[in-house]
């Protein structure tokens, strides 16, 4: 039997739902601790308003240009844009008029422009998360800054006028195993958490490593495959 789009998305969330208690309690945290963001990258933006009725409300889209059409179509929808892609910075400041939540500031040099975009808009209350790096090896302004470089961006972010630190965000190293690649992020969340009390977010997890992530503590996971399906095109 085929299924409507609406019926397959209806039974996606409620798999990813069940998924996600089940992570919570073998990680002993509280039932419906974790948010559900969903990664809608590549899909139309009719499957936004099918998840909006399935009461969906927070979605994330990783490329400038895709996420201002669909944020000015779905103006109705009272959604929580969130954006996850590597950010530009002469895209910064755009970004920053229509994303409620930033999750990938990954340099100093984006915090003054994030800023302005905000006020631009008239808006104070644009959540920015710092995301870092968790590969060592890795290159400054690729995935995330290295942790020892923290301190200072979220210093940076607290001074700005327009811009509130949420927390962090973080991705899993291809190829490593996600359990020991999300360990140290408590520790990296608790020394925001001591600058703001307020940043409590910690991003991390997508649909192949939800457990880990879970175990590890995020507080929202960023789910587009095991909601949506296999993207036709790399996202
Ligand atoms: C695409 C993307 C996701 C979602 O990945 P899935 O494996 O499709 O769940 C999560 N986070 C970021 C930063 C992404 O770019």
């Amino acid at each position: 039997m085929e299924l409507s789009r609406s019926e397959e998305l209806a039974l996606n969330l409620a798999e990813v739902r069940d998924h996600v208690e089940a992570a919570i309690r073998d990680a002993g945290r509280p039932p419906h601790s974790v948010s559900i963001i969903a990664v809608t990258k590549t899909w139309p933006a009719s499957d936004i308003r099918l998840l909006a009725g399935l009461g969906l409300r927070d979605f994330a889209e990783n490329r400038h240009q895709e996420a201002v059409a669909k944020t000015e179509e779905l103006d109705d929808i009272g959604a929580t844009w969130h954006f996850i892609g590597q950010i530009q910075r002469n895209k910064a400041r755009a970004i920053a008029r229509y994303a409620d939540v930033i999750h990938t500031l990954d340099r100093a040099e984006l915090v003054a422009p994030l800023a302005q975009g905000a006020l631009d808009a008239g808006r104070s209350d644009v959540t920015v998360l710092i995301q870092v790096s968790l590969d060592p090896g890795a290159d400054a302004g690729r995935g995330g800054l290295q942790p020892g470089d923290l301190d200072e961006v979220a210093d940076l972010v607290a001074a700005s006028g327009g811009l509130r630190l949420g927390g962090l965000m973080a991705v899993a190293p291809l190829g490593e195993d996600p359990y020991r690649a999300f360990e140290g992020l408590p520790e990296l969340s608790a020394r925001l958490v001591a600058k703001d009390a307020r940043a409590t977010t910690v991003s991390a997890g997508m649909s192949g490593d939800l457990d880990a992530a879970i175990a590890c503590g995020a507080t929202h996971v960023r789910v587009g495959t095991a909601l949506l399906g296999r993207r036709a095109y790399l996202g």
